[in-house]
């Protein structure tokens, strides 16, 4: 850690020090928060997956050295010009949408997370969350209720909006037949909120030892796709309306297609390099569909967090402290977390 003057009040950042290089603890001080902006006091982080991106520069224009981080949940701890409707000392989570620019089409139809000029990422686009303290745009802000810990908000901003949101808008209504794809970070909350939802729920995962875990998660049937033919299962069941694929596996997701109901719909929000190999026949002669879905805007992670709250959807974690994130980062590569690593403040 690099010496800092002891008069001054500062503040701990993990940041990649350069493309694909390695994270560095970091002392700087503490920044003001500009017009429009917020400065939240960070309490938890999540590891995502998706913070590859920032640590391989997956993505053009990445200023370096950069702090990752986009589930982040903390308090608002100074509020900068022009921001209404904000207060300190509010609990607020920051996610995926960290930003947008407010005049595009998309943004003027208030469809912020397809912003098609300035879409922001925290983590990418400015540091985001592994730190002390976050500046934010008060536009990608989203309020905590009193019933979840940042620990249990922090996964929310990302992977629980990703999973939350696409189901609430799939069309599938209570008791229609739903499918989650994958237990894992994302799918551990899918099959969640699929149940909390109403949804006759399925999970499917490969290997028997995965069974218990996936009824204790709320899953009315569970499909081992090593076992067994997860679309004939599917079928058996009577045709999945939707089934929402969280795996990073285009093979998984070709393996699922036959168990569609008519009209129904493979919902995409996993990503594999490779692409998607689909018979187009079934397609047509059962309207079924296959989509991707954007995680969601800020109002959306409020509404994912409100739902969490009371439905008692919950994310199951692994707790590190800030100054070990290299070590939790490596922890969430290895695949083996249980299953969303959160970083603390303390
Ligand atoms: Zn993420
Ligand atoms: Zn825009």
């Amino acid at each position: 850690m690099m010496p800092r003057d002891k008069n001054s009040p500062g503040m701990r950042t993990v940041r990649v020090t350069r493309p694909k290089g390695a994270f560095a603890l970091v002392e700087q001080s503490i920044p003001e928060p500009g017009p429009g902006h917020v400065r939240i006091k960070v309490e938890a982080c999540g590891i995502c997956h998706s913070d590859v991106v920032t640590k391989e520069a997956l993505f053009p224009g990445i200023q370096y050295p950069r702090a990752p981080g986009h589930e982040v949940a903390g308090a608002i701890d100074a509020i900068g010009a022009g921001v209404a409707g904000w207060r300190t000392g509010q609990r607020v989570g920051l996610g995926w949408h960290g930003g947008h620019c407010g005049h595009c089409l998309s943004c003027r139809r208030g469809d912020f997370v397809t912003c098609q000029v300035a879409f922001q990422m925290p983590g990418v686009s400015y540091d985001g969350g592994y730190a002390d303290y976050v500046i934010a745009p008060a536009g990608a802000l989203a309020a905590i209720p009193d019933g979840l810990s940042s620990v249990e908000a922090a996964p929310l901003m990302c992977a629980g909006v990703t999973t939350f949101n696409p189901l609430r808008h799939s069309g599938a209504r209570p008791g229609d037949l739903v499918a989650v794809l994958g237990i894992g970070g994302l799918g551990h909350l899918g099959v969640q909120f699929a149940a909390k939802m109403g949804f006759q729920t399925v999970a499917i995962a490969r290997g028997e030892d995965k069974r218990p875990l996936a009824l204790e998660l709320g899953a009315h049937h569970y499909i081992d796709s090593q076992a067994s033919d997860p679309a004939a299962e599917l079928v058996k069941l009577g045709g999945a309306r939707i089934v929402l694929a969280t795996v990073t596996n285009a093979a998984a997701m070709s393996s699922v297609l036959g168990g569609l109901g008519v009209d129904g719909k493979l919902i995409i929000v996993g990503v594999p390099a490779e692409p998607l190999e689909v018979p187009i026949v079934p397609l047509v002669f059962g309207r079924r569909a296959i989509v991707g879905w954007p995680s969601g805007s800020s109002i959306d992670s409020q509404e994912t967090l409100a739902f969490a709250a009371h439905s008692g959807v919950r994310p199951m974690t692994e707790v590190f402290p800030l100054e070990r994130a290299a070590e939790g980062y490596e922890r969430m590569m290895s695949g083996k977390a249980r299953f969303r690593v959160v970083l603390t403040t303390g």
